[in-house]
């Protein structure tokens, strides 16, 4: 059915031009206010995700305030590990915020971020993706920058057998840092271990 396209047009016929005038006027001011990118979960984060990360709600120093929260994490890493941190500190990677069932590029692939996600490192790109909510106030987030940050050191710095392998010194790296916090981590270590595996083949 069509219900209501003849009424509406009917309507509309109906007003004067002046009054549809102001109406179309008041409609383009509504369209040209609201943001473009309105709707877009993932830039709504990312400028939410600034705000908070400089604790007010002005922007423009928000990345200022994200590069020395990396530049602080990353002379932890250099303290807490055998690893030549310099070229990721002469060159950090990128910080993208995203937002949950947002696609981010990962190993050459779009993957969906899953509700449990709080963060990725794309080593194809150096892109560390960090999942919205976050703020550099709240310590938990922190260590999964720190996290990511670990991976990209890991992989400017030495071979992998496979990517997953670095997980487990990742995570190790995060719970001490969290530690250091007096929070605990509370991570499921089993997982960890499993999830740290490279693939193999399977011979039946
Ligand atoms: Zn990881």
């Amino acid at each position: 059915m069509s219900l209501g396209r003849q009424p509406i047009c009917a309507t509309l016929r109906s007003v004067s031009g002046i009054l549809l005038g102001i109406l179309l006027g008041i409609l383009m001011v509504i369209l040209l206010t609201v943001p473009v990118l309105a709707g877009n979960p993932v830039s709504d984060c990312q400028e939410q995700a600034t705000q908070l990360a400089v604790g007010s709600r002005s922007t423009g120093t928000g990345v200022n305030n994200l590069d020395r929260q990396v530049a602080v994490l990353i002379r932890w890493i250099d303290e807490a590990t055998s690893y030549d941190v310099s070229s990721t500190r002469t060159d950090p990677p990128e910080i993208v915020f995203t937002a949950s069932g947002g696609l981010i590029e990962y190993e050459q692939r779009q993957i969906v971020v899953e509700p449990n996600l709080r963060g990725a490192y794309d080593l194809s790109h150096r892109r560390i993706y960090l999942v919205c909510p976050w703020t550099s106030g709240n310590p938990r987030n922190v260590a999964t920058l720190l996290h990511e940050l670990v991976h990209d050191i890991q992989f400017q710095t030495r071979s992998w057998q496979c990517s997953q392998a670095a997980e487990w010194e990742a995570y190790q790296l995060q719970e001490r840092w969290l530690v250091q916090q007096g929070i605990a981590a509370d991570f499921n270590w089993v997982q960890i271990l499993m999830l740290a595996r490279c693939p193999r083949d399977l011979h039946w």
